[in-house]
């Protein structure tokens, strides 16, 4: 068998759950939407069912997934329907819809509720991209509010940079979004990871937390209350001695300067191996980190080998406890959330 393997260490899923919530305190949304960044979005649910305070995901079929495969817990929709006949169903699923514009919150008032929904109601405080305006956003939650239709309302918004937190644009959100909310009783949500990380400020009643729950720093590097999830694994299935000045791969990008020793490896951009990471980004065999040569191709890459002991057979890390996934991200110009959720055609394999 193509021996491309996924490892998914739920262990230590839970352990950066819990780390997540010290920091955090109050409740906490373990984001699972994009098939949990890549890491199985009902395995990873099932692992957290005894911790977690909730989830969230991107669009109705995530949440009907978990639904169907036995989780109960509170479901955030964070995008909301995406069609007013989407309301039905997450009625009949007990869903909680978050509404981050005009259309949304028509279609909801309209629907026919049979009892009253919880609504998380999306503020636009900077980011540009959805949610209302903060001069919009009173009105938007008073029409909820009269419609009789609505359980309770939490207001949330969501930081553009908050990995950066040098910006001042976080802070500047948070203004807006405390202002806005001046006299509207209810909970309150804005952390993502890197400002619960980060940001005293931004802990309201509920965090969502997504990277840093699959062991990624978001701020670049490793963290020493996070361990990694996914642990992304192949072996070298071939290998050659090339002689000083030999080309490898397309478009013969990299020339060998000595004489080296090249390994095949079994894993390639179809895999979600960013095709960006040329001679550079780094692997390991046990310990000894070396580096890939050339250019990824659809379903094979190479490597350097170290000239006596490595060959055939050997297993190679592609990223998870020797090479932080953020390394090979940054070698590729791209970021860690980007590579786990491209993650297929690998073999996962599920540890408790
Ligand atoms: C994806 C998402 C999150 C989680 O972000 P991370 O940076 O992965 O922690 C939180 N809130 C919203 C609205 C999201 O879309």
């Amino acid at each position: 068998m193509r021996p491309l393997n996924a490892q998914i260490r739920l262990d230590n899923l839970r352990h950066n759950y819990q780390a997540l919530k010290n920091i955090h305190g109050g409740k906490l949304l373990a984001v699972v939407k994009a098939n949990a960044y890549g890491h199985g979005a009902v395995r990873c649910a099932h692992a957290l069912a005894d911790s977690a305070d909730g989830f969230a995901v991107a669009c109705l079929a995530e949440a009907v997934e978990l639904r169907e495969n036995g989780i109960d817990h509170p479901i955030v929709l964070l995008e909301g329907v995406f069609d007013a006949k989407e309301y039905a169903t997450v009625e009949q699923y007990g869903l909680w819809p978050a509404v981050c514009s005009q259309w949304q919150l028509e279609a909801l008032v309209r629907h026919p509720w049979q009892k009253p929904v919880k609504v998380w109601l999306k503020m636009d405080s900077g980011m540009h991209r959805t949610g209302f305006f903060p001069h919009d956003y009173a009105a938007a939650y008073t029409a909820l509010k009269q419609s009789g239709l609505v359980a309770d309302i939490v207001k949330f918004s969501h930081f553009a940079s908050a990995d950066d937190p040098e910006s001042g644009m976080t802070d500047m959100q948070i203004e807006a979004f405390d202002a806005a909310c001046a006299g509207l009783e209810g909970e309150e949500s804005l952390c993502n990871s890197a400002a619960l990380m980060n940001c005293p400020e931004a802990r309201r009643d509920w965090g969502r937390v997504g990277i840093a729950l699959y062991g990624v720093n978001p701020f670049g590097g490793t963290h020493p209350d996070l361990k990694p999830v996914m642990r992304l694994s192949t072996r070298v299935f071939g290998e050659r001695v090339l002689q000083p000045h030999s080309p490898v791969g397309y478009g013969a990008i990299f020339y060998t300067q000595k004489s080296t020793r090249v390994g095949l490896l079994a894993c390639g951009y179809a895999d979600g191996y960013p095709r960006n990471a040329t001679t550079g980004a780094p692997v390991a065999i046990g310990t000894h980190r070396t580096r890939v040569i050339g250019r990824v191709s659809m379903d094979m890459m190479t490597i350097e080998l170290d000239p006596s002991h490595e060959g055939i057979g050997n297993e190679v890390e592609l990223w998870g406890d020797i090479v932080n996934v953020n390394e090979t991200a940054k070698a590729a110009g791209t970021i860690a959330y980007e590579l786990l959720c491209n993650v297929k055609r690998a073999k996962f394999t599920y540890y408790e």
